[in-house]
């Protein structure tokens, strides 16, 4: 075969799905003008014993907790009818993050403020899991009776960020401009938008494709939950975006579902040596159960916890020409080759230990310090204020940094292989599951995320 000649593998896979013959398809099923979109449509359902058309939304009645000025609550929403390019998926469970909890458990007019403009009324969350159970006539890749996982993060595949592998900040999410779109009414005819146009604490999440990972997989619906927002973070940080290489040392700020979640991935990296460093006791010991080589209490280390993880990461062979580390005068040629830091500003008052800097940017600059010089530091959290970093180390030894959001993790790509990763026992999505609620206990589950009584709350649906 020469170059000019394709393989007979190729021709044939050309010839029978050409450009064309999709054209002509959809132009026979759906006939003349917008004959692609609606044969699309046509085409993803009607494949399936599932398949049925698209049920009038327009109406109906679900429960949702909603935050309006007055507070949060559970109550009822008439629904519009379902939008063109959006689809109604019947909720399985919903995870109760900690970004959320000022929504669910704080007071004020700005509560139902936030990414994608200031509405009246907005059902929270941002995810969970469910079965679709209608789909708008302009999507094509899910179908009634599909189970989806809906990411706290769009992953669209078009925009600019999503061409370039960065689907944590595709321009569809809400955070990025993207409006709120208004799915019902409350009972006085208040307009009822969703938290990053998904909810998740509500009968129903109504939301765009973009949003969808099917999820092929018998794992219980709070377990996939945890894969919508924390569990995702953690562990695409360290095996998707930034992956750990085998045999290194990895230290993570802060055993929350994200950090425990990094600490398992980085467990099945490979890594030779976790530490885990939060003030929690009960965390810390989780944190060992589930793949930490060490844990330390940040509120013991002190000052010293960066010296503390620099003599940790210490290798036997210390001697500068085998490979080994020196232990040099300034020492920053000690310290973790990857460092993931998840400690954000806490909301509320931890009703157990607390961390030694409400705010979070201690732990975030201890992180950038007991990174070594030429490691990579991987930050998730939400510290409040500004860092101060000493100028000529940061500019010259080769550390470098990498911010994410969601992680850093392009959901449709990634997400269906972290669900695997339960499937084969290696990430246990269980363990971060630590207390359920039905939705009418919504508050009182925030309370529990709030006072970090609990590690992963998760709202179910039966
Ligand atoms: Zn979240
Ligand atoms: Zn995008």
């Amino acid at each position: 075969m020469t170059e000019d000649e394709p393989s007979r593998e190729f021709v044939e896979r050309r010839d029978t799905v050409s450009r064309r013959d999709v054209i002509r398809k959809g132009a026979a099923v759906g006939g003349g003008a917008g004959a692609l979109i609606t044969g699309g449509a046509l085409f993803a359902q009607q494949s399936g014993p599932t398949a049925s058309p698209k049920p009038d939304l327009a109406g109906r009645k679900i429960r949702a907790f909603i935050r309006t000025s007055a507070g949060a609550s559970v109550v009822e929403v008439k629904l519009q009818p379902l939008r063109d390019d959006m689809v109604a998926i019947r909720t399985e469970a919903t995870q109760c993050c900690y970004t959320i909890v000022n929504q669910a458990l704080g007071s004020g007019a700005n509560g139902a403020g936030g990414a994608g403009g200031a509405v009246a009324a907005r059902i929270l969350g941002h995810g969970g899991v469910g079965v679709v159970e209608a789909v708008g006539s302009a999507v094509r890749r899910l179908r009634p009776g599909d189970r989806v996982l809906v990411t706290n993060t769009p992953n669209c595949g078009e925009c600019y960020d999503c061409l370039r592998g960065r689907g944590d900040i595709c321009q569809m999410n809400p955070s990025a401009g993207e409006p709120l779109v208004a799915i019902g009414e409350l009972t006085d005819g208040t307009p009822v938008h969703q938290h990053n146009n998904t909810g998740g604490f509500a009968e129903l999440m109504i939301t765009y494709d973009w949003y969808c990972v099917p999820a092929f997989t018998k794992a219980s619906a709070s377990e996939l939950a945890m894969l919508g927002c924390v569990g995702a973070t953690g562990l695409g940080a360290v095996t998707t975006f930034v992956p750990v290489d085998f045999g290194s040392s990895v230290a993570v700020l802060g055993a929350g579902p994200v950090g425990l979640s990094a600490i398992q991935g980085a467990r099945i990296q490979g890594a030779a040596r976790i530490i885990a460093i939060e003030p929690i006791r009960a965390r810390r010991e989780l944190a060992l159960r589930l793949g930490a080589t060490v844990a330390l209490d940040p509120n013991v280390e002190g000052s010293g916890l960066v010296a503390k993880v620099r003599e940790l990461c210490q290798d036997a062979a210390t001697r500068k020409l085998l490979g080994g580390r020196d232990r040099t005068a300034n020492g920053d040629s000690g310290g973790a080759d990857f460092v993931i830091a998840t400690v954000g500003a806490d909301f509320a008052q931890p009703a157990v230990e607390r961390g030694p800097d409400p705010t979070g940017l201690q732990p975030t600059r201890q992180a950038w310090e007991m990174t070594r010089a030429g490691g990579r530091l991987v930050t998730l959290g939400v510290p409040r204020g500004d860092i101060s970093l000493p100028a000529g180390a940061w500019s010259n030894r080769g550390r470098i940094h990498h911010a994410g959001q969601y992680g850093g993790v392009n959901a449709k790509s990634d997400v269906p292989r972290f669900v695997q990763l339960i499937d084969m026992g290696k990430f246990d999505a269980k363990a971060l599951v630590t207390s359920t609620y039905p939705l009418e206990r919504s508050k009182e589950a925030f309370q529990a995320v709030a006072d970090r009584t609990t590690v992963g709350a998760v709202v179910v649906f039966t």
